[in-house]
């Protein structure tokens, strides 16, 4: 057994004593680990509360992880952000008509400080295992390419301040076309901001881990999507990032898509000698036969993985984007996670 921690996302929490009965109810399923999933807002708003959630969560033995989700439309999900509300500029633009789009630039100084705060606020106060980068990446990254291998012309980030540094570093104009120098320059750009944050982390929390999780997309030779983050060799080697992890996979894909991913991210791992993460989809799709759900956690075991999380609690019950059998399909995955984690690591 590969399995040494299996856990999910949690998320809307807001009173200690309310999320120990969700926490007992995670263990029950054979969770040993708890993604908070802190909106901009909660971090802003819930904060002496998110610091006793957590104390709480480690309390009863599970490892907790933070993540800032969705912040600045850069991270993954749904959650608004406080900083384009506060921040009319700042915005990354679409390359080819100019236009700011509906996320932070990520590059922009304003946004890295504020990034760099809440993650410093975060190591300081709240007592956690560590730090889950969400799904980091460029806007319009789904037109460039698809699985299925459309592609779109556009990209981002092309505002003032991405075309300065481009000027600097290159010494010339930042193109309007996605050239080799503009790919290099946007996952320069956007490893530098998970780098210098991790890096902050651990000077606080020394003994924290840092997750970075990614699109799990194929990257074959014709098809790249160019969300950023799309060289794996570049963000696994990154030497503060400690588990190199990858994003869940719909059910409707084939097998082969499973194993091929699942190979490539425990490849980069063992490469770098970092830890390694797969997610499972655990809300909004759910396969015909939920039992699907055991055979994917007993391949992620076979080939070598050692963390398996989830998106989310309770199959996203209540939410617009929870599965059809929410409830089922969360008891289909405690009973999944019983039978791969190693016992060693099972909450007694
Ligand atoms: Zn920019």
């Amino acid at each position: 057994m590969a399995v040494k921690e299996t856990g999910v996302s949690y998320y809307g929490l807001s009173y200690p004593e309310h999320a120990k009965k969700d926490f007992e109810e995670m263990i029950a399923h054979n969770c040993n680990a708890v993604i908070l999933a802190l909106t901009e807002f909660d971090i802003d708003f819930w904060f002496p509360n998110i610091i006793e959630i957590a104390k709480v969560a480690k309390g009863m033995g599970l490892k907790v992880y933070l993540d800032t989700w969705g912040i600045g439309k850069w991270f993954g999900g749904e959650p608004t952000s406080l900083f384009l509300t506060n921040n009319p500029g700042n915005r990354q633009m679409s390359a080819l008509t100019g236009e700011p789009l509906a996320a932070a630039c990520f590059n922009t100084p304003a946004f890295r400080d504020y990034f760099y705060r809440i993650v410093e606020k975060l190591a300081e106060y709240v007592p956690c295992d560590g730090f889950f980068y969400d799904e980091p990446h460029y806007q319009l990254p789904k037109g460039i390419a698809s699985i299925t291998g459309g592609v779109a012309d556009d990209w981002s980030c092309r505002c003032p301040v991405c075309q300065r540094k481009f000027e600097q570093q290159f010494g010339y104009p930042m193109p309007k076309m996605l050239t080799p120098e503009v790919v290099q320059f946007r996952e320069n750009e956007a490893l530098a901001i998970v780098r210098e944050s991790a890096a902050r982390f651990k000077a606080i929390r020394p003994d924290a881990k840092m997750i970075c999780c990614v699109h799990a997309t194929q990257n074959t030779y014709y098809v790249t999507e160019r969300r950023g983050y799309d060289n794996w060799d570049k963000v696994g080697k990154a030497p503060e990032i400690d588990v190199f992890s990858t994003t869940i996979i719909n059910y409707s894909l084939p097998q082969g898509f499973f194993v091929n991913i699942t190979k490539r991210t425990v490849d980069i791992a063992n490469k770098y000698g970092k830890g390694n993460q797969r997610w499972l989809m655990g809300y909004f799709n759910e396969p015909e036969n939920l039992d699907r759900i055991k055979e994917v956690c007993h391949l992620y075991d076979d080939m070598g993985v050692e963390s398996l999380f989830a998106w989310t609690y309770r199959g996203g019950h209540g939410t617009v984007l929870a599965a059809p059998h929410a409830l089922e399909l969360w008891d289909k995955l405690g009973e999944a996670y019983g039978e791969v984690l190693d016992p060693k690591y099972k909450i007694k």
